[in-house]
């Protein structure tokens, strides 16, 4: 999976890819799928949701350009990957799920895996998680028309947010935003994505 559908894609931060061969994809995809864990496409996770291509997850991880100390927010848990590996690169990973049914066994999940760094909570991402804020880095895993307010107002000067913008329905932009020590924000296209909507708020 590393090799082909990651590395031949010019991933190339060691500490990623490390942590893409270390975190068992298998246990956060449902059983009936569980021989397709390593494929190169999202599969269900029930509640019409999905868990990301494993290349888009390395690729997100990858833009963020984590740290050891770096606080993260996650609007999506889903199931749990993304969390799990943005939580081997970085310092910490706050991450909330706005379906309970998707939230709690995330949840059991990654604490029966040994992923102390994560922390994941049942609610509406689109107002981050102030009590945890400011975040250096913030990743939205469901396709918005717009950056969420909150967020931004989150996210810490210097700090990275990516997220896919665009028609829920259709195709997003993964755009990269970025917060500079003066408190202005850019923002950079990078590639056409296909998440599913951003709910709620
Ligand atoms: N990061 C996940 C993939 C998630 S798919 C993984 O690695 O498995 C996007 C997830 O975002 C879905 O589970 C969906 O229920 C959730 N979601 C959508 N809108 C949300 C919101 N406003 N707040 C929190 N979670 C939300």
């Amino acid at each position: 999976m590393v090799r082909y559908q990651i590395e031949d894609r010019n991933v190339g931060d060691p500490k990623v890819l490390a942590a893409m061969r270390t975190v068992p994809r298998h246990r956060f995809v449902p059983e009936r799928f569980r021989d397709q864990a390593y494929k190169d496409r999202p599969l269900p996770i029930g509640l019409g949701q999905t868990i990301s291509q494993p290349y888009i997850v390395a690729f997100m991880t990858e833009l963020l350009q984590l740290g050891p100390e770096d606080s993260v927010f996650e609007l999506g848990t889903g199931s749990g990957y993304q969390a799990a590996v943005a939580s081997m690169v970085a310092g910490s990973v706050f991450t909330m799920e706005i379906y309970k049914d998707l939230a709690d066994p995330a949840r059991e999940r990654l604490e029966s895996l040994g992923y102390t760094n994560v922390h994941a909570s049942h609610g509406d991402g689109y107002h981050g998680w102030k009590e945890k804020a400011p975040f250096d880095a913030i990743i939205v895993t469901a396709a918005a028309d717009h950056i969420p307010p909150p967020l931004i107002e989150q996210l810490r000067p210097g700090g990275r947010l990516i997220i896919p913008l665009g028609s829920p329905f259709s195709v997003q932009q993964l755009v990269l935003v970025t917060k500079d020590l003066k408190g202005k924000v850019s923002e950079r296209p990078i590639i056409a994505v296909r998440f599913v909507p951003l709910l709620g708020h």
